[in-house]
């Protein structure tokens, strides 16, 4: 018996955020753990962002904004998806909320009725496979694999749709594996959905930035998808803004009003200091925010090198976000005294109370057989990590 709803005791608590707090309860024990399992930039704010920050509490931005977000930063959006992704939006097809993964919510709750499926490609972002659950909705999970780049392919896409499928929700650069779509993949993708005007696509950008080289493509971009596809940036990945929570969402104007009148009635505008400083975000030259893509960069390559001394563990090489999704099936079934890894999730518990690394399962992210490690964490903490991942693994038994 409890006195909870129904609806909120289905949800679960993200992985991601649970292993956190469990690295936080060691680290309180005084157990010098390295964290690789967080999804944000170590890096702080650019000060030319912060600058504008402090302006705008100067000049008393203290009331409630628009709801939608001030004008001119919906204008400033607007030039930027222009700018940056040759897409013509008008300021009424943008909305502005605490965050992306608000404009995640705002979305789904807008579209989705009891029974609509969704197909989610894996691995995913943890938050689309709960809040689609939480809108009613079918989760339709398609597994890609290591093979494919982690892609879904046009047949899998295919494969996966019926009459009831209103979304397809999916992120790139990817959240956990750090996949990058290219402009000829979503080309490939847009042609089955052609098929089937009905179906609205959610692009999930928040990793625009952080990418090495492959240049970002929009599904929105893509013959006859503009009309339904809404795309979604946002802050807290390239511009090292995590805790300021502003993301965004450009799409249809319906859908935007609806959006609007539901976020009207849940939160209001996105905080106005932070609507302030990202309209500086906004007109930023990438050349201003290139120092934290070169570090992630050279880190990335980094953690490549020293996980490929580890035998037994396949890495893929990503091309965005900051993120290595290792496969780890060779270590599953091992044993550590009695301690036996069945899943990755046994692996990741094992790796933070034995070898004092937090990791992400990829059953998170529904991919069992792979774990994320985020290195967005100094050269040295991936060094030191590294070598711990590679001590607890050594001493696993058959
Ligand atoms: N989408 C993806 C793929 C993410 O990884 C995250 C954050 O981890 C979000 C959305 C949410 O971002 P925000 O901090 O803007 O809410």
């Amino acid at each position: 018996m409890t006195y909870l709803s129904e609806r909120v005791l289905q949800i679960e608590e993200p992985q991601t955020i649970g292993m956190s707090r469990k690295s936080r309860e060691l680290k309180a024990k005084g157990i010098d753990v390295i964290s690789l399992s967080l999804g944000e930039p170590d890096f702080a704010t650019p000060d030319f962002i912060k600058e504008a920050a402090k302006k705008a509490i100067d000049e008393d931005y203290s009331h409630y904004p628009p709801v939608a977000g001030f004008q001119e930063l919906r204008e400033a959006i607007v030039t930027k998806l222009q700018r940056d992704n040759d897409l013509t939006y008008q300021p009424n097809q943008i909305l502005v909320s605490t965050g992306a993964k608000q404009s995640l919510i705002n979305v789904i709750l807008s579209l989705i009725n009891p029974g609509d499926e969704v197909i989610i490609p894996a691995p995913y972002w943890v938050s689309y496979f709960e809040q689609v659950r939480f809108a009613g909705g079918i989760p339709i999970v398609v597994e890609t694999t290591m093979e494919t780049g982690f892609k879904m392919t046009p047949e899998q896409l295919k494969e996966n749709l019926s009459d009831r499928t209103k979304l397809l929700i999916y992120s790139s650069p990817c959240n956990p594996s750090g996949a990058v779509y290219s402009d000829q993949e979503l080309s490939s993708l847009a042609k089955v959905l052609r098929d089937h005007p009905d179906i609205l696509v959610i692009s999930d950008e928040i990793y625009e930035l952080i990418n090495y080289g492959k240049g970002h493509a929009s599904m929105a971009a893509q013959e006859g998808m503009f009309d339904r596809t809404i795309t979604i940036n946002g802050l807290s990945k390239g511009f090292a803004m995590t805790g300021y929570r502003l993301g965004y969402m450009a799409g249809p104007a319906d859908l935007i009003r609806a959006c609007d009148t539901l976020q009207g009635q849940f939160t209001s505008g996105s905080n106005s200091i932070t609507q302030i400083a990202a309209i500086t975000a906004m007109k930023a030259e990438v050349s201003q925010l290139s120092y934290m893509i070169d570090a992630f960069h050279r880190r990335r390559d980094l953690a490549l090198s020293l996980l490929k001394e580890i035998e037994g563990l396949v890495t893929p090489t990503p091309d965005g976000a900051f993120y290595l999704f290792p496969n780890v099936k060779n270590f599953l079934g091992k044993r550590y005294g009695d301690r036996v890894m069945e899943t990755s999730t046994d692996l990741c518990e094992y790796l933070l109370e034995v070898g004092h690394v937090a990791t992400v399962p990829g059953d998170a992210f529904g991919i069992g057989d792979h774990i994320r490690l985020s290195y967005a964490a100094s050269e040295d903490q991936i060094r030191e990590a590294i070598t711990r991942i590679k001590k607890a693994l050594q001493n696993l038994e058959s």
